[in-house]
């Protein structure tokens, strides 16, 4: 499993994301984003703005369809395979 982007409690695996915005829809803190909404760039990739607003709802984890996305709650570090 390849993860890319780590935040402090939100993991997306984005070989696994198909880009369906559920999650960006979903996050009642509205720190969800697509990347290229920010960067430009052509590739879109979901990303987190604010981290520190997130307060593990889950409610981005439950919506994703693929289960790209994981919400590590009261965890001080994090291994993948
Ligand atoms: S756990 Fe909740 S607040 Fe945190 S990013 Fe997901 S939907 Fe947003
Ligand atoms: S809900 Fe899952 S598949 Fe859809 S954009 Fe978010 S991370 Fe990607």
């Amino acid at each position: 499993m390849r993860l890319i982007n780590i935040y402090q409690k939100i993991l997306i695996n984005q070989d696994l994301c198909i880009q369906c915005l559920k999650c960006i829809r979903s996050c009642p803190a509205e720190i969800l984003v697509k990347e290229d909404d920010i960067l430009k760039q052509q590739k879109g990739s979901i990303t987190i703005i604010n981290p520190e607003r997130c307060f593990e709802c889950r409610a981005c984890e439950i919506v994703c369809p693929v289960l790209a996305i994981s919400v590590i709650c009261a965890v001080d570090s994090i291994s993948a395979p």
